[in-house]
């Protein structure tokens, strides 16, 4: 009878322990139910109707039994998923955020650009509250810009609203130094201090958009970058060197290979930004049988056909789009603020007055392969959302109407489109979501970060960022068509924060309960400089000689 007794009492305590903690007391004291919606959990597969108990930003039981609270949503034919993450974020602005979130989006990161000084940035968002959840790395293209372009006084954090304009800036002198100068030994020391400095701040790797500065960045200086982050176990988040121009068929493979060994030597986690040129398929398998042998490492996409850039971009000059790739501008470059594409002519004048211009890239290829991006394991969905920015190139204040954005429709619509993608191409629902928000926190949380280890599922305990849609409507509005770029999704009514409706009935509510996804910051930092007499030592039998500086490291690019 007693075992029983205790037996019964351990099962009565195991069933409140899995379905929360329920007493009659607490029922009341729910700040949000969301009652008779699909509940659908990545993680653990868990996939029926049940209602979903929140209080102080967390889910706090998932139960069948009838619950009520503060606030009540009745989710009867929509899907409760994890709310989507998204790591190539660059919609660091309020108008683009509003977006976002519109679009399911719950945490948004520019894991690509970064920003930097991250602390700064960190704190301007912590004043000013943020919508949904937000994170950034250590960008490396900036701190090229301090040491390689010191002619520049360059005020407060920079991150994506500003990094085209301070990197247009700095062709000023003629020499566009963060992008074409190679750094000395001691250059390089004074970039991955930087980096470094942040990353003991809590950055959350750092970011490498190298096709941007691809004959800048030399092999090593991307090596010690990576080997900079991977002192603290976080990621590098690679735009490859020879993305959005890559010779087929060989380029950007060779651009993963660069920067895949080196992440396996170093054993850190690696990010590679939108896998969408030709042989993604090559880099999906290295991806996959590296996973395979332990590695952290994974690939995102976008799923759209064409790509966005600034039209001063490196890969975009005559001899690598035309004469290299064979693309016409008047087929490949669209100008969203005049709804056109733009002759060669126009281009080039184009890059003279306005460098830091937005332009949308036409890529054919890209629409027979998109619905094989739909199906690939760890392959996760991420925007490359660009700044909310107006026709006449502005940023647009929070308010504004979102027919008055003129840019990407990736930035509005990412994630609906794969959801109706996913629907139209009969993948099953679990793993688009998989694709949109588990594997991401899966992976991210693997590098350490205790803030995506507790997102990215729907189970108690973890925190309560939900998406709710209706699976049967979830459609993407945004076009590449003027005034149609910006358009909030069909079929997302609701998006939870922390606990808090930001989306109510599709409509956003002017409410911040962002929190900042960032690492602690450590009491010491971690970096080693460069120092030849330190290499040989560590890397030769170092026979005791006269040693000359000869690597040509140190050589400048002559104008
Ligand atoms: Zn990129």
């Amino acid at each position: 009878m007693k075992v029983q007794r205790t037996l019964a009492m351990a099962l009565a305590i195991s069933f409140v322990a899995t379905v929360g903690i329920v007493t009659a007391a607490d029922a009341q004291d729910y700040d949000l139910v969301i009652t008779n919606g699909r509940v659908m959990d990545p993680e653990t597969m868990y996939d029926d109707v049940a209602n979903v108990g929140i209080k102080d930003s967390r889910i706090v039981v998932i139960t069948k039994d009838k619950i009520s609270g503060k606030e009540t949503i009745d989710a009867t034919g929509l899907v409760v998923a994890p709310g989507f993450i998204d790591t190539h974020f660059h919609a660091v602005d309020p108008f683009a955020s509003k977006m976002a979130v519109a679009d399911g989006i719950t945490t948004g990161m520019d894991l690509e650009a970064g920003a930097s000084p991250v602390g700064e940035w960190y704190a301007q968002r912590e004043k000013t509250g943020w919508q949904i959840n937000y994170g950034t790395t250590s960008s490396l293209a900036v701190a090229r810009l301090r040491v390689h372009d010191p002619e520049l006084t360059i005020i407060g954090p920079v991150d994506a609203t500003t990094l085209f304009d301070w990197g247009g800036k700095a062709g000023a002198d003629g020499v566009v130094g963060w992008s074409v100068t190679r750094s000395s030994i001691e250059q390089m020391n004074q970039i991955m201090t930087m980096l470094d400095e942040e990353l003991r701040q809590g950055a959350l790797g750092i970011g490498a958009p190298i096709a941007y500065m691809q004959r800048g960045v030399i092999s090593y200086e991307l090596f010690e970058a990576q080997r900079t982050a991977a002192r603290y176990g976080r990621l590098t988040s690679v735009h490859t060197r020879y993305h959005l121009n890559s010779q087929t068929p060989t380029e950007a493979p060779i651009a993963l290979d660069e920067v895949l060994a080196n992440a396996m030597v170093l054993r850190a986690p690696l990010l590679l930004a939108h896998d969408n040129d030709y042989g993604w398929w090559e880099n999906e398998e290295k991806l996959q049988l590296a996973r395979t042998q332990g590695y952290n490492v994974w690939g995102e996409y976008y799923p759209f056909a064409a790509g966005s850039t600034l039209i001063s971009a490196d890969f975009l000059r005559p001899d690598l789009w035309e004469d290299a790739n064979g693309y016409k501008y008047e087929e490949t470059v669209y100008d969203p603020t005049v709804d056109k594409f733009l002759t060669k002519d126009e281009y080039l004048q184009a890059v003279q007055e306005t460098p830091g211009k937005t332009v949308v890239i036409h890529l054919p290829p890209r629409q027979r392969w998109l619905k094989y991006w739909l199906t690939i394991p760890h392959m996760v969905v991420a925007s490359d959302a660009m700044t909310g920015l107006g026709r006449d190139g502005t940023l647009l204040p929070w308010e504004a109407d979102p027919s008055e954005y003129a840019g990407h429709p990736r930035t509005a619509g990412s994630y609906s489109m794969t959801l109706q993608l996913g629907r139209e191409n009969g993948v099953p629902l679990m793993f688009t979501l998989s694709q949109l928000s588990y594997w991401t926190a899966k992976h991210l949380g693997d590098t350490g970060l205790e803030a995506m280890r507790e997102r990215g599922r729907v189970q108690v305990g973890k925190v309560a960022d939900l998406t709710l849609f209706n699976p049967e409507t979830v459609a993407a509005r945004a076009t590449y068509k003027a005034g149609e770029n910006g358009l909030p999704p069909a079929g997302i009514p609701y998006v939870i924060v922390n606990g808090t409706i930001v989306v109510m009935e599709g409509e956003v509510l002017p409410v911040k309960p962002g929190q900042p996804i960032r690492f602690p910051t450590e009491p010491k930092g971690r970096f080693q400089a460069l120092d030849l007499n330190k290499w040989l030592g560590e890397h030769s039998i170092n026979v005791p000689q006269t040693h000359v500086d000869d690597t040509g490291a140190g050589a400048q690019i002559k104008k």
